[in-house]
């Protein structure tokens, strides 16, 4: 029998492949990076094939790092970077033109131009988003209007979309040779053309973009034996093990952290931050600048829904001091840096690179820093980066508990920066409520592991799951409650100055 789950974690920044034991404790992982393609301001792409061939890498060396074969997996599951946006030529494998990814804000005017015309309100009700750039049926739209000639092959079955989910799949299950074009409801409820409700490609959403039915995936459960087929490749997987999970990173996250209840949420701070409730099998709408989205959906059960605050920019901000600012080598200097000072010294670091994300969903919007006088340093301003990671969570918070009434008592957080124990302490002294980190900081890759084990009966239920999780580190907030008011009050203020920046 084999004793193991795989799971592929397709990032932002990097792909990795890791493997767990029925404890749900890391076994084995490799991680690659790839390229950021940044073209022109507020361009980023992806390689797709540079993605597939790390994915492929990934799989092998991590298998080869603990010596198992690919009998050992009882099952694998996908997690993806979601939104981002991929499409290629199904009879060769080809893409037309690389990712776009979902923090590029070339279809702005797209986005615009949808709540100019009024068509804001359809998209809230079906699909529970705003019309933005985040989202892949702008940018579908745009390849399809951009590219030449595609539109006619989409029309022909000759290009087919995936969000990178789908294009890990196809490939490891066969490519042109018979690979699965299928992906599943989360990542269907990030593209703008998935009904909540029915889970299913709404005809009305794909007359808005303009898109052809023909060139999209099949919508399955987030978890399920079967529809998913099996990697087959010769390279890296020679033997069949079931794909049996696709789920977006964030709700992989949600699973990985054991939010099965309504009212449990987790916060995750990787290249972006993404706060996930689950709300049950209730769609609760936001009104307060939440995503309303498909936390998973297991076999035949019914999907359970989220609300979703997603913000573009926090870790991004770190690896800008880095590489474009070069005032630090490595992201966990940060933490030096800002310990070196016992506060911003009353500046402020607006990183809206990629317009707002949740609660203001402001395209116009670009990074700001406030407040500077010739006393400020580096260290100052990291340490501004790194209140900005946490006062943005503490705008989806505030969002999140009037949207759904309920009051966190505990921040459960994961995703690289929370590597970072300053940030945290920040983090919930700004809140002022504590911050929980589980012993598995990898909660997304361990997500997708998850789903895929329940799906092969690997676990029994979710109760087993739940046993899994523990806690390694708790941080308390320590802030009075008028330093707190006070450092807010500075935050809204600076969130205003950046917005209105640029005319979409
Ligand atoms: P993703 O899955 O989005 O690629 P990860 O969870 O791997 O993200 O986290 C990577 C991000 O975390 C990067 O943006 C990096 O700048 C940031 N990061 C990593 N370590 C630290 C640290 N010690 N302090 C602050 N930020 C960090």
């Amino acid at each position: 029998m084999p004793e193991f789950v795989g799971a592929v974690d397709q990032g932002t920044t990097s792909t990795r492949f890791m493997i767990f034991d029925h404890d749900g404790n890391e076994v084995a992982r490799h991680q690659l990076e790839h390229r950021q393609i940044l073209p022109r301001s507020g361009w980023v792409e992806h390689d797709p094939v540079e993605i597939w061939e790390r994915s492929n890498t990934v799989i092998q060396n991590a298998l080869r790092a603990c010596g198992l074969s690919p009998t050992d997996l009882h099952a694998i599951g996908i997690t993806n970077q979601r939104e981002t946006t991929v499409v290629w030529d199904p009879r060769t494998g080809r893409p037309y033109y690389n990712a776009i990814v979902w923090q590029d804000t070339r279809t702005d005017t797209i986005a615009a131009a949808l709540e100019r015309d009024g068509h804001g309100a359809l998209i809230r009700r079906k699909a529970g988003l705003p019309p933005a750039t985040y989202f892949s049926g702008g940018k579908i739209q745009w390849l399809l209007e951009n590219v030449a000639g595609l539109r006619e092959a989409a029309e022909r079955g000759h290009a087919v979309f995936g969000n990178t989910d789908a294009w890990v799949l196809w490939n490891l299950t066969g490519g042109p040779d018979g690979g699965v074009h299928a992906t599943d409801v989360t990542n269907a409820s990030r593209t703008m053309l998935m009904d909540l409700e029915t889970l299913d490609w709404d005809e009305e959403l794909l007359a808005l973009f303009g898109i052809p039915r023909r060139m999209l995936p099949t919508i399955h459960p987030s978890a399920h034996p079967e529809a998913y087929g099996q990697a087959r490749t010769s390279r890296p997987l020679r033997s069949a093990v079931p794909i049996a999970a696709l789920l977006g990173d964030q709700q992989a996250a949600t699973v990985g952290q054991v939010c099965f209840s309504p009212g449990e949420a987790k916060n995750t701070y990787g290249t972006g931050n993404f706060l996930v409730l689950n709300t049950g099998t209730e769609l609760v709408r936001s009104e307060a600048g939440l995503l309303t989205t498909v936390a998973y959906q297991f076999g035949d059960a019914p999907a359970v829904y989220a609300l979703e605050g997603s913000i573009a920019v926090t870790g991004a901000a770190v690896q800008w001091l880095r590489d474009q600012l070069k005032i630090i080598t490595d992201a966990a200097q940060s933490e030096r840096l800002a310990a070196a000072v016992e506060d911003s010294g009353g500046i402020y670091f607006v990183p809206a690179f990629s317009g707002l994300f949740a609660p203001y969903w402001r395209s116009d919007a670009r990074g700001a820093i406030l407040g500077l006088a010739r006393y400020h340093t580096c260290e100052h301003l990291a340490r501004a980066t790194l209140e900005a990671i946490c006062y943005q969570s503490r705008d989806v918070v505030e969002a999140m508990e009037h949207d759904s009434g309920v009051h966190l008592d505990v921040l459960k957080v994961d995703g690289g920066v929370t590597a970072n124990d300053l940030c945290m302490q920040i983090q919930a002294d700004v809140l002022g409520v504590p911050v929980s980190r589980p012993v598995v900081a990898e909660t997304t890759a361990l997500g997708a592991a998850y789903a895929a084990g329940l799906a092969t009966g690997f676990w029994r239920d979710t109760d087993e799951l739940r046993s899994h999780w523990h806690e390694s580190k708790r941080w308390q907030p320590r802030w009075t409650a008028e330093q707190r008011a006070e450092g807010y009050e500075g935050w809204k203020k600076a969130v205003g100055r950046s917005m209105d920046w640029v005319t979409v």
